[in-house]
């Protein structure tokens, strides 16, 4: 198994403490990484200042040709990537195989093509005797911070703006998950020049704040916590460097009265336990119309007690486990602090699963208050809670009393009443009957302490380069 750093176009050995990094499935250790070393981490950031000359004026022709390469690499590879990520992260084989490569291997795509046809207000005399021209450069070397919900997924979410734009990256992926992304480093001291990209693995205190503190780091982009936001942006503030957050969410579905309920109860099914519940879009917050909520939780109930769990390539199971005994538990304290209120019915679920592994069942929670804990805080696992409206107002105020603004959809059969509750949500996205799709083209990036940066689409591009002005002055 590849666990060694990519530092200036070779792998090296982490020079640092070890990482035991499990299958969350068994809870046994599935490979030893050692950290990188403070020395390990200046020297990947010093490669990636003395490689930013060359990197930033390759032209972007040149630039969408390697990370097309890229793509096809990881697409040739894609079993094995997906069997380690599974491995990794405890997820379905199946769905990191068909969900995830695909997604990512067009991630590089996308941003291969997108930086080719970049678009911006056109130079001009817009003074008497002077052209002006706006020009959209890179910014120098990003420091990269990535959670372990989807590893590969958040590196090439990372990489492929940061690197179609011009920047060269040093990557610390998350230190419960940095399989994949070690693995990645092979192919990418085959394909880019030294020193374009670097991966350096470890903790977050250890590895992470040394790395986004260092001087000639210029842009720091995270997905994760909100707290690590909160972090992140203390350590950015003695260089003023530029910052792109990606945080929590607690995705309100709103379910109104004419919805079609089938569709809602297969589409939670879905969205709200794809991943276990690890995932900043995931449908967890329902709130259901007075006529349409028993019947919801009736059926939504049902169906969430037929999800499969089990290991990895286990016979088409759906959910694996959380990514640690600690997060298992912390999921256990959600549900426990819930059903001692009076109010609050756990209607399926709401036990931790057996095995050695950090199970934990799929957990429907009815009754739940706007002001409950449940409602109100990302749980980040297999936990939706179902809350009865009375009017529309009420839905989209309760909707909107959140710290997060990620995700957000609306399930109704009237287009049109979709569309004005969409317009009024305070979210980063808003689905209309479904949830948690997303495609290369369009922006994903929240709202208030969701963050603020954007990922994927022509957005995430203009996020890693700068507006420049250059005028000229004709006589
Ligand atoms: P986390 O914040 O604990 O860790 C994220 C990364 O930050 C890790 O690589 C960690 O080592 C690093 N880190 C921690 N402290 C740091 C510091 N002081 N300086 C630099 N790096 C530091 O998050 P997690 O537990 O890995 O992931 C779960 C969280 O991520 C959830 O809150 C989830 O909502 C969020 N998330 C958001 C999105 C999004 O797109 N908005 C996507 C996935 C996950």
């Amino acid at each position: 198994m590849q666990t060694k750093l990519l530092i200036d176009g070779k792998l090296v050995q982490g020079a640092g403490r070890t990482e035991d990094v499990l299958n969350p499935s068994t809870g046994k250790v599935l490979a030893k990484v050692p950290e990188a070393s403070r020395g390990q981490i200046d020297a990947a950031v010093k490669a990636a200042d003395a490689a930013w000359a060359g990197w930033s004026a390759t032209p972007p022709k040149d630039r969408a040709t390697l990370l097309l390469k890229l793509a096809d690499r990881i697409e040739a590879d894609g079993e094995a990537f997906a069997k380690l990520e599974s491995q990794n992260c405890g997820k379905p084989l199946a769905a990191a195989l068909n969900d995830e490569i695909p997604a990512i291997a067009d991630v590089f795509r996308y941003f291969a093509g997108a930086c080719r046809s970049m678009t911006g207000t056109v130079a001009g005399e817009y003074l008497a005797g002077y052209t002006s021209m706006i020009r959209r450069d890179p910014i120098g070397v990003v420091a990269s911070i990535a959670p372990w919900n989807y590893p590969l997924m958040m590196a090439a979410w990372k990489l492929g703006p940061a690197l179609a734009a011009g920047n060269t990256v040093v990557l610390k992926p998350s230190e419960q998950t940095p399989l994949t992304a070690l693995r990645l480093g092979g192919l990418l001291a085959e394909l880019f020049p030294a020193g374009v990209v670097n991966i350096v693995c470890g903790r977050g205190a250890s590895v992470g704040a040394p790395l986004t503190r260092h001087p000639k780091v210029r842009m720091i982009s995270l997905t994760g916590d909100v707290a690590t936001g909160g972090r992140i942006l203390s350590q950015a503030a003695d260089g003023i460097k530029r910052t792109h957050l990606e945080l929590g969410g607690k995705a309100p579905v709103i379910v109104f009265d004419d919805a079609d309920v089938e569709s809602v109860v297969s589409g939670v099914r879905t969205f709200g336990y794809y991943n276990a519940g690890q995932d900043c879009t995931a449908a967890c917050r329902i709130y259901a119309g007075a006529k349409v909520y028993d019947r919801l939780v009736a059926d939504l109930s049902s169906a969430v007690g037929t999800i499969r769990t089990g290991l990895q390539t286990a016979q088409d199971v759906e959910m694996g486990p959380l990514i640690s005994a600690g997060q298992r538990d912390r999921v256990a304290g959600f549900v426990a602090r819930a059903r001692k209120q009076k109010h609050i019915e756990v209607t399926t679920g709401g036990r931790e699963g057996s095995g050695g592994g950090f199970f934990y069942e799929p957990t429907v929670i009815a009754g739940a208050r706007q002001s409950d804990e449940i409602v109100r805080r990302e749980v980040f696992g297999p936990v939706v809670s179902v809350t009865r409206f009375k009017d529309p107002d009420q839905a989209i105020a309760w909707a909107n009393d959140s710290d997060y603004g990620l995700a957000s959809s609306v399930w109704t059969q009237d287009v049109g009443k979709a569309l004005k509750v969409a317009a009024r949500l305070q979210y980063g996205c808003t689905w209309i009957n479904t949830h948690f799709m997303l495609v290369s083209e369009m922006p994903h990036g929240g709202l208030k302490r969701s963050g603020y940066g954007k990922d994927l689409s022509a957005y995430a591009l203009e996020d890693y380069t700068v507006v420049r002005h250059v005028m000229a002055k004709l006589a």
